[in-house]
């Protein structure tokens, strides 16, 4: 019998029950820490449909993760108690619906004292990620990986929930500090001049895919740590990276980070006070060869492996304390 508890040699990964990394699929949640949360939503999307296929194929994805993080040294599920918590339940034709259950489902989880990694969906789930989050922790900074600001203010032509519009959306709910707030790998046509100079005159810092390609993934690290303070929510677009390495997203962009790329910018996020994150626009219809299914999920064990690397800083934290008490 394969479970999360067999790792590398005893890892049987084409054979047992699908769930995030083996994690088991339950919602009994007394002493769990983290949450594996499917949001197989994609009403929101505006060109390529398929996104709902997303968390199921993440998880087919992750069964193949041998559950060392090698560079950060750390086993997040022996760190960790994380189950996979399953879908939340979306209703396609409703997406003010479907959001109500994102931020009550998510909201009961947090209460409990949870994190929580969302697996989409297309970016409209983020909306009410952020209502949840906010809900608990007050304005938050944000870090988003994308290709599109998505902060139009209007869609279709009007003030629309879509998956163009959720950190407008947020920024008008102040879910989000706007000074803590920076977007990173915008790149491509846009309507106008105007879509990335309206997420600047928010308040958003926006690192474009120019800029990023012209400081190097280092000084984008820092540059992140600089900007954020305080909780801190991470959503990653699949669409960040280049479609030669994540075609499998319905508004591909060329000219975009690599898969490596996106690994570090992930790794280099270890150390900040990151309470949340959702990892978005995965679309298996279009993919090839699951490659953008089997980047995502390697991406989501990168933020398990984050949140493990901070329980052990602060334990070691509180220890040190204790003995120099
Ligand atoms: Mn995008
Ligand atoms: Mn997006």
């Amino acid at each position: 019998m394969t479970s999360a508890s067999a790792y590398g040699a005893d890892l049987q990964p084409f054979a047992g029950i699908t769930s995030f990394m083996r994690c088991p699929v339950t919602r009994e949640l007394a002493g769990v820490e983290i949450a594996m949360v499917g949001i197989p939503y994609d009403s929101g999307t505006s060109y390529r449909s398929g996104t709902r296929f997303g968390p199921r194929k993440i998880r087919e994805a992750s069964l193949m993760l041998w559950g060392y993080n090698n560079p950060l040294s750390v086993r997040p599920l022996e760190t960790l108690r994380v189950v996979d918590y399953g879908d939340v339940d979306v209703i396609p034709p409703s997406i003010t619906d479907t959001m109500h259950n994102i931020e009550t489902e998510v909201g009961a989880l947090l209460t409990q004292g949870l994190t929580i990694i969302a697996l989409g969906g297309d970016h409209s789930i983020s909306l009410p990620l952020l209502r949840a989050h906010a809900k608990q922790y007050g304005p938050m900074s944000v870090v988003h990986f994308d290709s599109h600001p998505d902060t139009w203010a209007t869609e279709f032509g009007g003030r629309l929930y879509s998956h163009g519009t959720p950190f407008r959306r947020a920024l008008e709910e102040k879910l989000i500090q706007p000074n803590g707030y920076i977007q990173v790998g915008l790149r491509g046509s846009t309507s106008g001049p105007t879509d990335w100079q309206d997420a600047r005159d928010l308040g958003v810092q926006v690192i474009t895919m120019d800029e990023a390609a012209h400081m190097g993934i280092p000084a984008v690290i820092r540059a992140i740590h600089e900007r954020v303070s305080g909780p801190i929510y991470v959503t990653l677009d699949i669409d960040a990276t280049d479609p030669a390495f994540a075609p499998g997203t319905g508004t591909p962009e060329v000219g975009g980070f690599t898969s490596h790329q996106m690994l570090q910018l992930v790794r280099g996020l270890k150390g900040l006070n990151v309470i949340g994150f959702d990892l978005v626009e995965v679309s298996p219809p279009y993919d090839h060869g699951d490659i953008t299914a089997i980047l995502a999920a390697n991406l989501a064990f990168e933020f398990l492996s984050l949140l493990a690397v901070k329980k052990k800083t602060q334990y070691t934290r509180h220890n040190t304390q204790d003995s120099s008490a």
